[in-house]
């Protein structure tokens, strides 16, 4: 297995956010053909993920007794891991499980399969935060399963959730993001620090995107990073389709987006206090038509 400890220096060329003007942060850095395989063993049927994830979870360093599975509305449980950190606040990192086409290895095996990747890479470094990582079951794309991860929170500790980051259909190509509710800014300073280009915001007709909806009504800073995007194309032709296998990932891209979504998360880890959250006025998941987004069903 070839990992290696990443050093990051990390240069705010904002200071919006209350950090330091420079901090080292710390990650496992995982290994392309590890990521590779843990996101390429894709579990056909919906039922059959759980169990994968439970044991991926374990093989990342989550014990059992950190875990649960938390019943839904549908035969398709929530399956959470939590890492404890040393500090009251946690942050969320979902991604829904259950899948409409092909074998789901992009929508959404791949942001599924990310949870544990991101949990062995952030979870084995000393973090402040609690990391609640939660791969929604329940129907409609897991929102449902959203819905009851939110209604088993209590008020105290909805309170402390300060930020919910969604991971839904990653590695078609690079990663889009949506909506700006205060979390932007974080991202494109870990896009920067790996030197990759700065993401753009592009909003795409696709209910996973819709799990963030119970955590902006609760005013957490919530976001989607997804790549379903690119300019003049249609990407979405793969989702809810036949061509949804692990032929249709790029690993590249996979591949950068966990190093990206590494960085953000460790560089959130940082951040004390809330977060300030973006524009309220983003609209919950509409359906605005953007060039690349279709109507699908
Ligand atoms: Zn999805």
């Amino acid at each position: 297995m070839t990992r290696r400890i990443l050093i990051a220096l990390l240069i705010l060329l904002f200071s919006v956010v209350a950090v330091a003007a420079a901090n080292r942060i710390v990650f496992l850095q995982l290994g392309l053909h590890i990521v590779q395989e843990r996101v390429g063993l894709v579990p056909l049927r919906d039922e059959d993920r759980p169990a994968r994830l439970q044991q991926l979870f374990t093989n990342a360093g989550c014990p059992q007794d950190h875990q649960q599975l938390q019943t839904t509305d549908s035969e398709l449980p929530n399956v959470i891991c939590t890492i404890r950190g040393s500090g009251p606040n946690a942050i969320v990192i979902g991604a829904h499980y259950d899948h409409h086409g092909g074998s789901g290895a992009l929508d959404n095996w791949s942001g599924a399969a990310m949870l544990p990747i991101l949990a062995e890479s952030i979870g084995s470094v000393a973090m402040r935060h609690t990391l609640i990582f939660v791969a929604f079951g329940g129907k409609y794309h897991g929102a449902s399963g959203s819905r009851v991860f939110m209604r088993n929170l209590t008020d105290d500790q909805k309170q402390h959730i300060t930020a919910m980051i969604n991971l839904d259909s990653l590695g078609l190509t690079m990663p889009r993001y949506w909506p700006d509710n205060g979390l932007v800014q974080p991202l494109q300073i870990a896009a920067l620090n790996e030197h990759l280009p700065q993401l753009r915001a592009w909003q795409v007709d696709h209910e996973g995107l819709a799990d963030t909806d119970v955590f902006r009504k609760a005013k957490i800073p919530s976001i989607t990073i997804h790549s379903l995007g690119r300019e003049g194309t249609d990407l979405l032709y793969v989702v809810h389709s036949r061509e949804d296998t692990v032929k249709a990932l790029d690993m590249r891209a996979y591949y950068e987006t966990y190093q990206i979504l590494s960085v953000f998360l460790a560089y959130l880890d940082q951040i004390d206090g809330s977060i300030r959250l973006g524009p309220s006025d983003i609209p919950m998941h509409d359906r605005m038509r953007q060039p690349g987004s279709h109507q699908h069903r």
